[in-house]
């Protein structure tokens, strides 16, 4: 992979029926065979460049499949009608009653829901751990382990793993290294720090948007392949196949995706050193302080900086609500979940994301009441949003005015 991520993105170029600088949207959802014996051949996966129906693939699901593969720099991707779709076929696909996953305890709250009271329902088991641990991450490693399942850089908290030390265990135990990108896209590139699969969740940044959910499993031919298979593919049979309509319009919000990410991490790097200087505990992975900086800066593909996530925690629950809906009424943001959108979002954690995880675990996983988490958004003036968010942070009174 010689090229940059977003190079690779670059140099695709797909044109339409009539030459359209867009390509066709393929708008059926079963396709006509001139001959049976192809027809035949296309069900057997025989038939290269063939399509069947659309719950399979489409050509715009392929495009854009293509296109994410070459970012993540793999061989082949398979889009989903979500993030969780994407997901939760990949690791039926990777785990069959009787196996084992170990998978960081602070991931997004639905993957933790899913493994912690659905997978088992399927006989598969699940040991939470701390993945920035690498040694209670081997200890965890049971005979029946099949996949270590982590975000590169977690949610709420902003862990970081270490793609490179887990792809070492993984390998050496003959595991799967499956990684949730969803909050780095560009800024980490799992595969070449050793992961096996790479998932997104297109939902946030990639889409950038907030028009759609989506989601991709980026990895090899093999397991892209084994994912479609008619007879025991996860994505062909539990079926959370994206809309081609959809696929085309998050493909050319694909192409703005280094252009928003770097503002996105310009913003968030600003805001946090400011939120610092305040005297907010501030989380953010571009932040000297934070105990993942040194390993992010290492990882990373520096142009496009260390995201647009960060957290503060304004003492309580109720400072947090206070300080939000003041935040929104000054049009500094919308208090919603999700990321990745043009403006800056906000929730805390605690009871909405994260509200899967019991309040003892939150504890334990350091994630406090007063959590606040931003996604940044792509505003022109950054220090101009800053002055207008500490007036409201005067007024709610977590900031003292003489300090303001
Ligand atoms: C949102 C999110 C998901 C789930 O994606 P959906 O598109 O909402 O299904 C998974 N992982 C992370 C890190 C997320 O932020």
């Amino acid at each position: 992979m010689k090229n940059k991520p977003a190079d690779r993105i670059q140099d695709l170029q797909y044109f339409g029926e009539f030459g359209g600088v867009n390509p066709s949207i393929s708008d059926s959802s079963t396709y006509t065979f001139l001959s049976a014996k192809t027809m035949f051949d296309t069900f057997e996966g025989n038939a290269e460049g063939c399509y069947l129906y659309s719950r399979h693939s489409s050509p715009s699901n392929l495009y854009l499949g293509e296109a994410l593969a070459a970012m993540e720099g793999t061989e082949a991707a398979n889009v989903f009608a979500s993030g969780m779709g994407a997901i939760t076929a990949t690791l039926l696909q990777l785990c069959k009653a009787g196996d084992h996953i170990v998978c960081s305890r602070t991931i997004y709250g639905g993957t933790y829901a899913f493994l912690k009271n659905f997978a088992v329902q399927f006989g598969i088991q699940t040991s939470f751990v701390d993945i920035t641990n690498l040694e209670a991450v081997e200890i965890a490693i049971q005979k029946n382990t099949k996949t270590i399942y982590c975000e590169s850089l977690s949610n709420p908290l902003l862990e970081v793993a270490d793609l490179k030390s887990l792809a070492r265990i993984s390998k050496k135990q003959h595991l799967k290294l499956v990684v949730d990108n969803t909050f780095s896209p560009l800024s980490i590139s799992p595969i070449k720090l050793g992961a096996d699969i790479v998932i997104h969740s297109l939902t946030k940044f990639i889409n950038g948007s907030s028009d759609t959910v989506g989601g991709v499993v980026c990895g090899s031919h093999d397991f892209i392949n084994a994912l479609r298979n008619v007879n025991d593919g996860a994505a062909m049979l539990l079926g959370s196949t994206m809309d081609s309509l959809r696929a085309a319009s998050v493909l050319k919000n694909l192409r703005t995706l280094h252009i928003r990410m770097k503002q996105h991490s310009y913003n968030a790097l600003f805001l946090a050193h400011k939120f610092q200087e305040d005297g907010f505990r501030t989380v953010y992975p571009g932040l000297k302080n934070h105990q993942g900086n040194e390993l992010f800066s290492e990882m990373m593909n520096e142009d496009y900086g260390y995201g647009g996530m960060l957290t503060i925690d304004v003492g309580s629950l109720n400072k947090a609500n206070e300080l939000m809906e003041l935040m929104q009424k000054k049009n500094l943001g919308y208090l919603a979940v999700s990321l990745g959108f043009y403006k800056t979002l906000f929730s805390a954690p605690g009871s909405s994301t994260s509200s899967e995880i019991p309040e003892e675990e939150q504890k334990l996983m350091g994630l406090s009441n007063g959590l606040i988490r931003f996604s940044i958004g792509l505003d022109n003036d950054i220090a101009r949003t800053y002055q207008i968010i500490k007036e409201c942070m005067v007024e709610v009174g977590v900031l003292n005015t003489e300090m303001a």
